[in-house]
């Protein structure tokens, strides 16, 4: 058989099983209001949590730093990459996180993958939760390191690992908000069972950053943790900084250590300056903006009571990720659709994103939504009868 022939038969295999990926155009703007294949809708799918991906003020940073230093890096941040723009990003990253250095990288899932490959060796051990991200598995995958996974958040099975493994160093992986859930990882459990084990904790926070703590400052503001509880902290810029990037914040010595060997580091291009120059404006928003917060923790309280009320399948989240379980990816699929003849753009998410069997509506909010488009959103539901799914 061709390869052709092999890959059609797979495809359909993927179709029948209601698996089958399909990307939409967008012929508007990030945004509440956009429009998608010629057609209007109001958008829950989103990581633009502070609604800053079209703000004015990020994008004239943007345009200007065009006109100041072009449109593209040139080179990796080793050779000729590195511009002042990217250095004053680092900068103000490693200020707002409250640590003494932070590391631009292109992409979160490349920061995982350079961070877990640099920091872990044959015979050290990575110990991570089920439910992590995919780009934190692939860094483990990898490594050189071997990998453990404990069932999500379960810090009971999370200390048999670490005690298990008394050779070569340890690495305890964890999302600090989980995507594809929502809550919030047990990170303070997990500080203290890596002190305990002699571990080293590293948080990957893209979707607490922005949105959690009193200033922002993510997950671990949130639950009073600094460098001493969890040296390794990654950022990503594609969510509530609503531009593109990652960073990773933690000590000069782990700053320096990821220059010389992360290899996603060393050997990629640097992203365009012009993208540091909309972060540092975005990250200024996300400084100052207190409103956007409070307007964003506003929303999810009103779904939440909202969904509440109408017995609707919630999980426990109390962040911009409201999840409904769905259970079958047939059912997910097709409520989505009638949501969008709705008007309303809810992704379903099936496996192999999450577990087999807890398909699900992911739902997302975002400091720019209204409150009338939270309730737009919970009459259409209601009509979906989703107390009688699962
Ligand atoms: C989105 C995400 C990433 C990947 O970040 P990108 O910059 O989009 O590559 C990594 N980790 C988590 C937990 C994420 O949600």
């Amino acid at each position: 058989m061709n390869l052709d022939n092999k890959l059609k038969l797979k495809l359909a295999e993927r179709k029948a099983d209601h698996l089958y990926r399909q990307r939409r155009i967008m012929d508007s703007p990030q945004g509440v209001e956009v429009v998608v294949d010629g057609k209007p809708y109001i958008n829950f799918c989103s990581n633009d949590y502070l609604g800053l991906a079209n703000e004015p003020v990020v994008n004239k940073a943007f345009k200007q730093g065009i006109d100041q230093y072009g449109s593209g890096s040139g080179a990796a941040h080793l050779v000729t990459g590195h511009s002042t723009a990217h250095h004053a990003l680092e900068e103000e990253l490693a200020e707002f996180v409250q640590r003494p250095r932070a590391l631009l990288f292109s992409t979160g899932y490349m920061a995982n993958l350079g961070v877990v490959s640099a920091l872990t060796e044959r015979h050290d051990t990575v110990v991570a939760d089920k439910l992590n991200h995919a780009s934190l598995i692939d860094a483990a995958q990898l490594s050189r390191a071997s990998m453990e996974r404990f069932a999500h958040a379960d810090m009971n099975a999370l200390e048999s690992l670490l005690a298990k493994h008394d050779k070569g160093n340890k690495l305890v992986v964890s999302d600090g908000v989980f995507s594809m859930d929502g809550d919030i990882a047990p990170v303070k459990q997990m500080a203290r069972l890596s002190e305990t084990y002699d571990a080293i904790l590293m948080i990957d926070d893209a979707h607490g950053l922005g949105v959690l703590g009193e200033h922002g400052r993510g997950t671990l503001e949130q639950l009073n943790l600094g460098i001493n509880e969890v040296p390794i902290l990654v950022g990503t810029l594609g969510k509530a900084f609503a531009t593109f990037g990652a960073f990773v914040a933690g000590s000069e010595e782990l700053i320096e250590t990821l220059i010389q060997g992360a290899r996603s580091y060393v050997y990629t291009t640097a992203l365009p300056p012009a993208v540091a120059e909309a972060t540092r404006a975005s990250l200024q928003c996300v400084i100052k903006d207190d409103w956007r917060r409070e307007q964003l923790h506003r929303l999810i309280q009103q779904f939440k009571q909202g969904a509440h009320e109408l017995g609707l399948p919630l999980m426990q989240s109390d962040t911009a990720i409201q999840p409904l379980l769905i259970g079958s990816s047939d059912k997910a699929l097709e409520i989505s659709e009638y949501l969008r003849t709705q008007g309303l753009l809810i992704s379903a998410i099936r496996p192999p994103t999450v577990p087999k069997g807890t398909a699900r509506l992911r739902i997302t909010l975002s400091a720019i939504h209204r409150p009338r488009h939270v309730d737009l959103m919970l009459d259409a539901l209601q009509n979906c009868k989703l107390d009688q799914v699962s």
